[in-house]
Formats: structure tokens, sequence, C-alpha cells
């Protein structure tokens, strides 16, 4: 089939690439010059597993195509997804106005019908607007002879996984009406359907209204368990012992309730602000999201609080090795990570940092530019060097083995402060570390 993504993002280089690898015939649209003339050259501007490969196969297999030529992008695809970002606006609300540019975009250069599929995130009632956003400018061109239909296919790829998540997706939630659209959608998806019919057919609304109660869901566990590891912190109990206690319980399940130091990346934050904010404005309080929100802020500066406790507020003249920038393990997206909030508070009481992440130093170059509190190390090692103490944000797997002999001889003095539990803390203070940690009783 003849599929056209605007947006190169995340999403829709990733539903691109495996789309055709499958043998789809995938355009990607997008405004970043930059970007389509990076991909070009089969320079991939993201970090996932996976994905660098399939790009350059299917680009030289010419499966593949880049442009920032919206018409051409419209003339070649029967399927067009919509796959551009939908970050908060001011009052928390998803800004449409990159998908409504979109929709426009569709309806200027459409000649035949379309099917215009809306894979970002967004709230329920927007698969109507686009579909206004169409007619009017059908209208505008005199051409409301056009046939289109808009549905809902909302994505669920995971960052660090999204090329596994999308080759084999637990679920393909299509949201439509239309029978023509559903055969499309199914025919399109065939290739990924094989093993087991994942596809669910519901209304445009409750397709919306999906993605988000799954990443509100999502962030509820997190926030949930993180407010058990600090209760566990007070009362002297093992978080990880209650987790592995509670998991055990088909009912909890083991997934996704590890405690830490709070979510970030592009989803989750905005996620559930936008969901609070669709409530608020149907006059609906949303109380169990405004908690998951404020548990997910204070957690964010957890660790931070054990580190001003331990070395006071004043930590001018102190520097701190990081282990960990990307808002998780397997991707180089900073955005809204909680390893941002810890290095932007260390420098506001005057500390300097000694970074390393094994993906996403360029991102935080790009983000912090040079400055004289930050410095970006080659390696895990040699961020250590004269540290006064480690922290960890992210659970790389590089980290999860303690290197005793690295911490010892790198740090002024050994001290860990762990933000994702990695270790045993019996076992890391019998070798003579000091170690903090997330709702756990320290041995020290
Ligand atoms: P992103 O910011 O990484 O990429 C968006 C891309 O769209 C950018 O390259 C931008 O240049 C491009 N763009 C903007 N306006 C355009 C236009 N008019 N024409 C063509 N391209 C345009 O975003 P992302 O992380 O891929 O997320 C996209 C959507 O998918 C969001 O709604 C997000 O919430 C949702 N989503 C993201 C994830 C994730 O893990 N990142 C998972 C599921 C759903």
């Amino acid at each position: 089939m003849n599929v056209t993504v605007f947006g190169t993002g995340y999403v829709g280089l990733v539903q691109a690439a495996v789309l055709a690898e499958a043998g789809h015939r995938v355009a990607c649209i997008d405004i970043d010059q930059e970007k389509i003339d990076r991909l070009k050259q089969g320079q991939i501007p993201i970090f996932e597993p996976g994905l660098a490969p399939l790009v350059k196969r299917n680009h030289e297999s010419g499966n593949l195509i880049f442009s920032t030529s919206a018409a051409e992008g419209v003339a070649h695809g029967d399927l067009i997804f919509i796959a551009v970002g939908t970050p908060p606006d001011e009052d928390g609300s998803a800004d449409l106005r990159y998908v409504l540019t979109v929709a426009r975009t569709i309806a200027e250069h459409m000649e035949g019908k379309k099917y215009i599929i809306n894979k970002s995130t967004v709230p329920v009632g927007t698969a109507d607007k686009v579909r206004e956003e169409v007619t009017r400018t059908l209208r505008e061109r005199n051409a409301l002879n056009l046939e289109f239909d808009v549905i809902s296919n909302p994505e669920f790829l995971k960052e660090g996984s999204a090329v596994a998540d999308c080759m084999k997706p637990d679920r393909i939630i299509i949201g439509t009406s239309e029978n023509a659209s559903e055969q499309k959608m199914r025919q399109l998806y065939a290739p990924f359907n094989r093993n087991h019919d994942k596809v669910i057919v519901m209304d445009v609304r409750s397709a919306e209204l999906a993605k988000y109660a799954a990443n509100c869901m999502l962030a509820t566990k997190i926030s949930f368990m993180n407010e058990m590891a600090v209760i566990a912190d007070k009362v002297g109990a093992d978080i990880e012992a209650v987790r592995q206690g509670i998991g055990s319980d088909p009912r909890i399940g083991y997934h996704f309730i590890y405690p830490g130091i709070g979510y970030g990346g592009s989803c989750f934050p905005k996620d559930v602000q936008a969901l609070k904010t669709t409530a608020t404005q149907l006059g609906i309080e949303p109380k169990v999201l405004n908690a998951v929100e404020e548990r997910n802020h204070s957690q964010k500066h957890y660790l931070l609080d054990k580190v001003v406790q331990r070395y006071g507020d004043d930590l001018a003249g102190k520097t701190f090795a990081l282990w960990g920038l990307a808002f998780k393990p397997n991707t180089d997206d900073m955005r809204e990570a909680p390893a941002r909030v810890l290095m932007e508070e260390l420098w506001r009481r005057g500390a300097r940092v000694q970074a390393f992440d094994p993906e996403a130093m360029e991102e935080c170059q790009r983000i912090y530019g040079a400055r004289p509190d930050l410095q970006l190390c080659g390696t895990k090692e040699s961020a250590l060097t004269n540290a006064e103490a480690l922290i960890i944000a992210t659970e790389w797997q590089q980290f999860k083995a303690i290197d005793v002999a690295a911490v010892t001889s790198g740090l002024n003095t050994p001290v860990i402060f762990d933000g994702r539990n990695l270790y045993d803390p019996l076992q890391v203070a019998e070798s003579g570390i000091e170690y903090h940690c997330v709702g756990r009783p320290e041995m020290n």
C-alpha cells in the first residue's frame, strides 16, 4: 500500500520504517529540512535500538523515501498518518496546532480519496476537529466532492523498544465507524496481525480516550509505588521486598511497579496533564490524576533531598558524578527526565556535575550547551574522578553491576545515591560504600 507519514519523530519514523519493512511504500514528510537531509544521507536523528539498519535498508530499496514536500507526500499516500507532536499548551491541554496544520495541508493538496489516520496522542474530539479543518479547506478549494475519512489509531510503542513494539504490537486500536476504513487499516496492519487478531475496533472517541487512559494508568502505577517507597523509608521497610510481595498477586503483576525518582519522557507528564485539563474543562475534578502528578513532582526531588540532608543546602565547591541523563534506558530522550531536575537543583546550590550517559550526551549538550558546572565524561568511570558522590538517575544495563573498585578509587569518598535501587544495600555496605536509595533501609 502507499502510505505517507507526516512527522518523523520517535513515532513517525519508527512506524514508517516498520511499515516499509513489511513491504508498504512509505513516504516520510517533515518540515525540519535538516532532519530530512540527514535521513536521506542515512543518519538517524534519534537513538532507538534496531532503527538505523531498518531505515537504511528500506531507504536503499526505495520503500522508504524522505521529503519536506507536503504536496509530494499527499500525492503519494492513500493512507496518510499524522504523527506530529502534541506538546502541552499553556493551560496544560494538548496543543493541536501541528495536527491541524497537517490536516489543512492534506486538504490543500489532495486530489482523490484519503484515509487520514491520527497517530498523535490527542484529546477526545480531535478527529472531529481534523474533519472540520479538512472540510473547511476543501470548501475553500471548491473541492467538497473529494472523499476522506478520519481514523484514530493511537500509538503504544515504548521509547527504547519502539521498533520491537511496532513489529509485534500488543494491540492495534482502530477508531472508526466506517467499514471501508476498518478494512483498509486491517489490510495495512495485516503483516503484524498474523499470529492472532490484535486489532480492536472501536468508535473514534473511545480510541482517543484509550490512549490517555493507558498512559495515565501507567503513570498511576509509578506514582503509587513511589508513594509506597517514601512510606517504606519512614517505617523502615524494604520497598523491593514489598514490590515482590505485591507483584506476585496476578491482579497486580510485576510489570511497571518499580519505585524510583519519578516518571519523565515526552508522554506521561504531558498526557496526565492533558487528561486532567480535559476533565477539569468538563467540570470533573481529576482527583486521582492530581495526586499522580503531585507525587511525581515531589519524587523528582526525593534523591536530591537525601543529598542535601547529607551535605547541607550549600553545595558550592562540591562535584557530583551523575550516571544516566535519559529519562529511561535505551533512549537518548531527555524530555522531562528526572536527571534534569537533579542537575538543575545541584547547580542551583552551587555544585558541579560530571555526567555520563551511554546515549544522551549529545542531547544533553544540545539542551544545556557549554557551562562551567557541567562536564560530560566519555566513560562512567571518568565521571567519578574526584567527585564527592555518585548519583544514579537512569537504570542503564551497564550500571547494574556495581564496580566497587572503580567507585572507591574514583570518588573522593565512596558514597552512592541510587535513584533506581540497582544494588543490594547490604552488599554495598559490606564493600565500604555509603549507600542511599529509595525506600530501602540503609545498612551503613
Ligand atoms: P517528535 O517531537 O519526536 O516528532 C514530531 C515531528 O513532527 C518532528 O520531527 C517535527 O518536525 C514534525 N512536524 C511538526 N509539524 C509538522 C508538519 N506540519 N508536517 C510534517 N512534520 C511536522 O514527537 P514524537 O515523540 O514522535 O510524538 C508524536 C506524537 O505521538 C505525540 O502526540 C506523542 O504524544 C505521541 N506518542 C509518542 C510516543 C513516544 O514514545 N515518543 C509514544 C506514543 C505516542
